[in-house]
């Protein structure tokens, strides 16, 4: 898989790079890392994301290259989608994308649906970023501190700081390697975790002030509203990392973040638009859940998109302790 991804990619004088709406270190990491290599290849490449890029990742480098429209699609030969286990989780610009005559799908996520021409899934993978490391030595891409720099951060987030059940001795392995051609850990981790504004702390405060507990004890669930960012002056990615709280909860099995769309319910009552984030403790299989709900992800990470009434999905997510 990776000779042929090899090949296509050296005989393309310009391509597509494209990650997920949202995006979080990994997308970031690999797109940015993919972005780098290609450029000592002499291969001319589009960095493409519909979402701006969070403010605690633009320390990387040419996180401000990342463009929000995939502009003249005729013009590239490939196009790699990163960390998506689905097509449509770049965004508004999918059909558009999928004109692109060869489509190249790095991911890890086991429910990847494998919509490439060509697909290069590895769920061991502790991240694409991982992925992308060993597609970049296949290639002969000399790893230089700016694209380590990427990687690292993409490793360091994915595996919740070396925490999560999808670190192994491969994860430390390429690390080490990062680290030796010039990464420095301490810097990556006060840019991704030592720079909250006071607005995301306060918003911290509205989640946990609106955990919920099942009966059993068995989940957790925080809600954020548009409205509690609004009030906060703070954005989407100011919610990352925060359903990390409610998953610490002694007993807890699987914690669940409800977060409102911009705009997802414009009045009290109606339905409204909701992403809806869930974690595991490693005993409940959560991608499955939110495959039921057409969502996707990891065993103890995953997500899904759903209109609803809030009411209703709280009961729906209830429910589901029962038979845990
Ligand atoms: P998060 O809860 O941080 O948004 O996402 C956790 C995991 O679930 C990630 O691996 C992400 O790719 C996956 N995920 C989150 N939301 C969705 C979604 O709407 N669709 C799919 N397919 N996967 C999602
Ligand atoms: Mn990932």
């Amino acid at each position: 898989m990776m000779d042929q991804i090899i090949t296509r990619l050296k005989n393309s004088r310009s391509v597509l790079l494209a990650t997920h709406v949202n995006p979080d270190g990994d997308a970031i990491g690999s797109l940015l890392a993919m972005g780098l290599a290609m450029e000592t290849l002499r291969i001319d490449a589009k960095l493409f994301c519909q979402s701006p890029i969070p403010a605690l990742y633009r320390f990387l480098p040419w996180s401000h290259r990342v463009c929000r429209l995939p502009d003249d699609i005729k013009k590239y030969e490939a196009a790699v989608i990163l960390d998506c286990g689905e097509f449509e989780r770049i965004g508004d610009s999918v059909e558009y994308v999928q004109q692109i005559p060869v489509i190249i799908n790095i991911d890890h996520h086991f429910t990847n649906t494998h919509f490439g021409s060509i697909n290069l899934i590895v769920t061991d993978a502790c991240a694409t970023c991982e992925i992308v490391y060993q597609l970049l030595l296949e290639m002969g891409v000399t790893i230089n501190q700016p694209i380590a720099r990427c990687l690292y951060t993409g490793i360091l987030t994915d595996t919740g700081s070396f925490r999560f059940s999808n670190t192994n001795r491969s994860t430390f392995e390429i690390c080490e390697e990062l680290v030796k051609v010039g990464v420095n850990p301490h810097d990556v981790a006060k840019h991704v975790y030592g720079q909250y504004s006071l607005s995301r702390i306060k918003l911290l405060n509205l989640a946990l002030d609106s955990l919920e507990i099942s009966k059993n004890g068995k989940i957790s669930l925080m809600t954020l509203t548009d409205q509690m960012l609004q009030e906060t002056g703070t954005q989407n990615e100011d919610v990352d990392g925060m359903i990390n709280y409610a998953r610490r909860i002694k007993n807890v099995k699987v914690a669940v973040l409800i977060q409102e769309y911009r705009n997802g319910r414009r009045r009290t009552g109606e339905r409204g638009r909701y992403h809806v984030s869930l974690r595991s403790d490693g005993s409940v299989d959560v991608a499955n859940i939110a495959l039921f709900f057409g969502g996707g992800g990891h065993v103890t990470a995953a997500g899904f998109c759903t209109e609803s009434h809030l009411s209703h999905l709280k009961e729906t997510i209830f429910k589901l302790a029962e038979v845990l």
